[in-house]
């Protein structure tokens, strides 16, 4: 019988949309079961509290001497600052509100100083290979063990020519095996070259806790929608000196200290060196503030309690897929590597989009499927060149051939034991 403690440990949070029904092909219909969180996540219910307990005093931030003026501005300011927490940011750490872990990290792609070369692995989501392109990227061989990981990026970084500034761009947890990186043993290596490191913790963020100064990281980035708090914000917080340095990422207003017209009939401006330099623009308070809210309350629950369910419903998924010999479940460092909630599979004989259709259509699952906007390591997983229907997808193959893509199911903090339940029966 489980005890008091293991029912509070496997209690999910309140989320948004658990009373959504959808009708089955094979009649009737069941309560939607979603299972794609690492693409994004439901809303805790105490987000959606909190959103709307602020919207009817919505105002605007830092352009105001008004009441719902100066209350938004205290939200916004009182959001960056739960953030900083949150992520155990040094003191003189910038937060910076940003759209999505993509925007993020394209905004510290503007802020490189000359010169830098930025390291990453084959294996990130293309939102961490892509916007190094025009400053020079090294792109390394995806490793088969964290260890390896390690190896290669010294040995990277220890040969770079010349030896000018470098940034090293890692994921915490990897959005189609859910693997975890080794973000401490990375940052270590990055400093004792001389380079920096920035954390992609868009999958991570949501299911463990990340603190910069532990990790020792530089920058660290993520969505708000991956972490339950779906309205439209991300967050880029490390190191203030590179984007103090930087051109804003946006020219406008809430950017600028002081613009005057010059004799000549040019304009010249100076910049805020606050995070406000690249915020440019009415900012999205209502995203900051739900942001805040999620970070608030994934710190009351315990990371310790979320990661414990967490991972009783892994080990769920994990054995109900051995049971099935069709399937193969993606790994680039090990069948027992510790991984976060998200695992991607290939079914013997089955085409991706075809089973996850399946999923949704006769058990009222919602599952991802495709190459995960991350060409590059599903391409090494599979052992093949998939060749692409698309940005994040896969041509997949024709029925009773294997795809040359995979199906991900991911769940984390909101998840019931039924949702996993179902998908393994599923499954079989
Ligand atoms: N990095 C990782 C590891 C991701 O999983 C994602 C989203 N799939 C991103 C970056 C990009 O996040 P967003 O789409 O919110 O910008």
């Amino acid at each position: 019988a489980a005890t008091a403690a293991d029912r509070s440990v496997r209690a999910p949070l309140p989320v948004l949309g658990r009373d959504v029904t959808v009708p089955l092909v094979t009649g009737g219909e069941v309560a939607y079961a979603a299972l794609d969180y690492a693409a994004s996540a439901p809303a805790l219910q105490r987000v959606w509290d909190d959103v709307a307990a602020y919207a009817p005093y919505y105002g605007s931030v830092h352009r105001g001497a008004g009441y719902l003026s100066q209350l938004s501005t205290d939200l916004f300011e009182n959001a960056r600052r739960t953030v900083a927490g949150f992520l155990d940011c040094r003191e003189t750490d910038q937060v910076v509100f940003t759209r999505s872990t993509t925007d993020s990290l394209n905004l510290l792609a503007r802020a490189l100083p000359a010169g830098c070369r930025v390291f990453v692995f084959e294996t990130e989501h293309h939102a961490a290979l892509l916007p190094w392109r025009h400053a020079g990227v090294t792109c390394l061989d995806a490793p088969r063990t964290p260890g390896q990981a390690v190896e290669t990026l010294e040995r990277a970084l220890a040969g770079r020519e010349p030896h000018g500034p470098a940034l090293v761009c890692v994921t915490g947890a990897s959005n189609v095996t859910g693997e975890l990186w080794p973000v401490r043993e990375l940052a270590a290596a990055a400093h004792a070259h001389g380079a920096r490191i920035v954390l992609d913790a868009a999958q991570l963020a949501p299911h463990h806790p990340v603190s910069v100064q532990d990790l020792d990281v530089d920058w660290v980035a993520f969505s708000g929608h991956k972490l339950y708090a779906p309205f439209g914000s991300g967050v880029l917080a490390g190191r203030a000196d590179w984007l103090r340095a930087a051109e804003p990422y946006l020219a406008g207003g809430g950017a600028s200290r002081r613009v005057a017209r010059r004799a000549d009939g040019g304009v010249d401006v100076e910049w805020h060196e606050s995070a406000a330099r690249h915020e440019a623009g009415s900012p999205n308070v209502i995203g900051a503030h739900a942001v805040a809210s999620a970070c608030r309350a994934l710190t009351e629950a315990g990371f310790d309690t979320l990661v414990a369910r967490e991972q009783h419903l892994i080990r769920k998924v994990r054995d109900g897929l051995a049971e099935v010999p069709e399937v193969r479940v993606l790994s680039l460092f090990g069948d027992d590597a510790p991984r976060v909630g998200v695992l991607s599979f290939v079914v013997e004989g089955w085409n991706s989009s075809h089973f996850a259709a399946a999923l949704s259509a006769e058990y009222g699952i919602g599952v991802r499927d495709g190459l995960f906007c991350a060409h590059p390591l599903v391409r090494t997983l599979l052992g093949s060149d998939p060749r692409t229907r698309g940005e994040c997808g896969a041509p997949g193959a024709a029925p009773g051939e294997t795809s040359l893509d995979a199906v991900r199911v991911s769940f984390g903090a909101g998840t019931p034991d039924e949702h996993v339940e179902r998908f393994v029966r599923a499954v079989r």
